[in-house]
């Protein structure tokens, strides 16, 4: 196993940002940078051993500081959206950035998928990690409280891409921290991910207005294009979405089946049938956001292969959209002296 370092230019701000390659034992190869802890890519095997990276990256780093929809990027200080960017803190109004129309998401202007974060390669018994460090600094983006942000990043081999997020506070605040890659296991220069095929540990969705805000209403998936209990390919329901909500396909939080709230659990299975490329996900996280890419990205990849919309599945481990304005969801309050952690677990695999 092993991690190397390499240069991968510099931000319009002037700031270097790395590349740092990972390899486990199996010759399953992910590259991670600096920048916004984007994973960059993702090399794994199909059924006749043939590597193919699975996940959508940008030809350049001008490509991720302005054109990149959040492509492999970790999102915070929240990821998802806060309705007209405004909350009650401990009795006071907190007023966040509005990037999104009259709404914030995905942390702002210049949330975390936008920062350059500091890097420490992290040896393990089994596994080969980078440990990637962020502060980000009170008001920022109008959120209250230094913010000392941590992601774990470690490949091991049993072909598992693990990502452990903590975050500790100087002052009350909220935290929602995700990963936005887009999977497309057929490779990710191969088309739509539609014949993908998908399953979801979720018996139960958010409803959510036009501008994708939850109503705060939970409700069952049964009879709904959000019902992956048993799987399903991704573009067999999609005609039955509400084209001016969701963009015509999926952009909806279920919410995670847990024994208990906050243990790992098996959270969704995504498959190529023609590679027999598998990939499952596992959660500590109540919710997650399926995105399938529902718009064409104005950017190339490395090579100059044009995306087409649907181009990847997003699967955004998360707590749930609009948490600060919802006290019935799971709090996303971080207060001074405590540790917010999560943990999303990626295996790869192989089928026939
Ligand atoms: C959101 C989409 C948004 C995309 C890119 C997803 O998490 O749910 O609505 O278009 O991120 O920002």
């Amino acid at each position: 196993m092993s991690i190397e370092r390499s240069g991968f230019g510099k931000t319009e701000q002037g700031e270097a940002v790395d590349l740092y390659t990972f390899r486990n034992a199996n010759g399953l190869t992910a590259k991670v940078l600096t920048y916004g802890a984007v994973i960059y890519s993702l090399e794994v095997p199909d059924k006749q051993g043939h590597f193919a990276n699975v996940t959508a990256n940008c030809a350049s780093l001008a490509d991720y500081e302005t054109k990149s929809p959040c492509f492999g990027a970790l999102l915070g200080r929240y990821a998802n959206r806060i309705a007209r960017g405004q909350f009650m803190l401990e009795s006071q109004r907190v007023s966040v950035s509005l990037n999104a129309g009259p709404n914030h998401i995905h942390g702002g202007f210049r949330g975390f998928h936008k920062r350059v974060w500091k890097a420490e390669p992290v040896q393990g018994d089994d596994s080969v990690g980078l440990k990637l460090t962020y502060v980000s600094k009170d008001g920022e983006e109008g959120y209250p409280g230094n913010l000392v942000c941590t992601v774990l990043y470690e490949l091991n081999n049993k072909n598992e891409w693990k990502m452990e997020y903590t975050a500790q506070t100087d002052k009350p605040t909220v935290v929602n921290l995700s990963n936005h890659a887009y999977w497309n296991l057929a490779g990710a220069q191969s088309g739509t991910v539609l014949d993908h095929v998908l399953s979801v540990n979720a018996d139960q969705y958010l409803l959510a207005d036009d501008a994708l805000i939850p109503t705060g209403e939970i409700v069952p998936v049964d009879g709904t294009p959000v019902d992956f209990r048993k799987a399903h390919q991704v573009g067999e329901r999609m005609g039955q979405i509400k084209e001016k909500q969701f963009g015509g396909g999926y952009d909806h939080c279920l919410v995670v089946n847990h024994q208990r709230p906050g243990d790992l659990a098996f959270c969704a299975k995504l498959k190529d049938p023609q590679s027999g490329r598998t990939m499952e996900v596992f959660t500590t996280q109540p919710g997650v956001q399926i995105f399938s890419a529902n718009f064409q990205p104005s950017l190339h990849a490395p090579g100059g292969y044009v995306y087409p919309r649907h181009l990847g599945l997003c699967l955004e481990a998360q707590h749930f959209p609009d948490s600060p304005n919802k006290p019935q969801f799971p709090s996303t309050e971080l207060k001074p002296g405590e540790t917010y952690r999560a943990t999303t677990i990626h295996k790869f695999g192989v089928e026939e």
